[in-house]
């Protein structure tokens, strides 16, 4: 008897292992984030490398973002199952990376409508391939089973999505980390969901498809909704000040240093000499921060 229940124990915890878990956290009443590891996509996060949110109403539930791969829709969905039975209705895509949209159809197949906008969608049909290339190559198998699908519903400036007695707004905010970012609002109370526009706990990416002076000047928008919750896209639930201390002052911070060594004559190869151990408590700094630094210049440089 022992014996069996010691065997049980362990399969238990072999399977917690293999697959690292999505912490579901409440911010508001009926609304929720599910945070995934601040890491690379692994086969062990299923490219669920990012943080998710979803809204319950009378109508069912609607949930941000879909996960990298199918298994990783899956582990969302399982996710917002801890929380309520209710059927996923609605999925907004807030942008054009992989784990934003990648598994879209697994929640199609379930009847779910899927919303984003013209510039995500441009986004995502661009960089479909070199997406899929790299998350096969950083994930392996966990990827088996995933069809990128596009969104039907576009929405191109500020709409209320009708979600029974919820108060749902969608908002394109332009091009920030991606070419085509997306915000979700909840007004009554106070949450905003917004994707790729803020890293909290780790660096953010300046990537070649970043645009690090419209990033900054999101943070107006931000800033105008002065949100009690900002659900962000990599890391946990958290303030206004705390996103525009991990995101906003890393951007402009690179900006400022970025442009100083542009006045004095300096090339790519001088970036290196810009000390940003200030952001240093960040995660995956080491991986990054060089590079942040080069991709700001590349941008700079055409100023
Ligand atoms: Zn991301």
């Amino acid at each position: 008897m022992i014996r069996q229940l010691l065997g049980s124990l362990t399969l238990a915890l072999i399977s917690l292992a293999e697959a690292e878990e999505l912490q579901v956290m409440k911010v508001a009443n009926n609304s929720y984030a599910i945070v995934g590891p601040l890491i690379d996509r692994s086969s062990e996060n299923f490219g669920n490398n990012a943080t998710f949110g979803f809204v319950v109403s009378d109508q069912g539930v609607l949930l941000i973002d879909s996960g990298g791969s199918w298994k990783g829709a899956d582990q969302i969905h399982k996710a917002i199952r801890t929380v309520t039975n209710k059927p996923v209705t609605k999925v907004v895509n807030t942008g054009g990376q992989d784990h934003r949209w990648f598994e879209n159809d697994y929640f199609v197949q379930q009847g779910a409508e899927l919303i984003s906008s013209s510039n995500t969608q441009a986004d995502q049909k661009a960089r479909e391939a070199q997406q899929v290339d790299r998350i096969t190559h950083l994930i392996g198998d966990a990827y088996q089973g995933t069809k990128p699908t596009y969104a039907k519903t576009l929405l191109d400036s500020n709409t209320t999505i009708a979600f029974g007695d919820r108060s749902v707004q969608f908002i394109p905010v332009g091009h920030t980390h991606t070419p085509g970012e997306n915000f979700v609002w909840l007004p009554d109370v106070s949450v905003l969901y917004t994707g790729d526009t803020v890293f909290v706990d780790r660096m953010l990416g300046v990537a070649p498809q970043s645009q690090h002076l419209t990033w900054i000047e999101a943070f107006d928008l931000i800033e105008s909704l002065n949100p009690k919750v900002i659900v962000p896209g990599h890391g946990a639930p958290t303030t206004l000040e705390k996103a525009k201390a991990d995101s906003l002052n890393y951007l402009t911070f690179l900006r400022n240093k970025v442009g100083e060594l542009i006045e004095e004559g300096g090339d790519m190869q001088s970036v290196s000499s810009i000390d940003q151990s200030a952001f240093n408590y960040l995660k995956v700094y080491e991986e990054i921060h060089g590079r942040n630094a080069q991709r700001v210049f590349e941008e700079m440089e055409w100023e």
